[in-house]
């Protein structure tokens, strides 16, 4: 079994989530699964105006950061 620390502390100084209050806060690996059971995205890979209309959804992360060029 992979024994490694959880790292949600060091994890909580890069979140950009803005939605309050969230137990996932910090634990990506949960957070992840969270959203894509619904085909969405965690907060951090959206572009903070974006990530402020709490819209995690894949469509709209395609759409955002084609808009930009990627
Ligand atoms: S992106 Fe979703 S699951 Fe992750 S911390 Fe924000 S509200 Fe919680």
């Amino acid at each position: 079994m992979f024994d490694r620390p959880c790292t949600r502390d060091r994890n909580l100084e890069n979140c950009t989530c803005t939605y309050e209050p969230c137990a996932r806060k910090g634990m990506c690996c949960e957070c992840i699964q969270y959203h894509w059971q619904s085909k969405e995205l965690p907060a951090c890979l959206f572009p903070s105006e974006v990530e402020k209309t709490f819209d995690r959804s894949l469509s709209t992360f395609i759409r955002v950061w084609r808009e930009r060029g990627y």
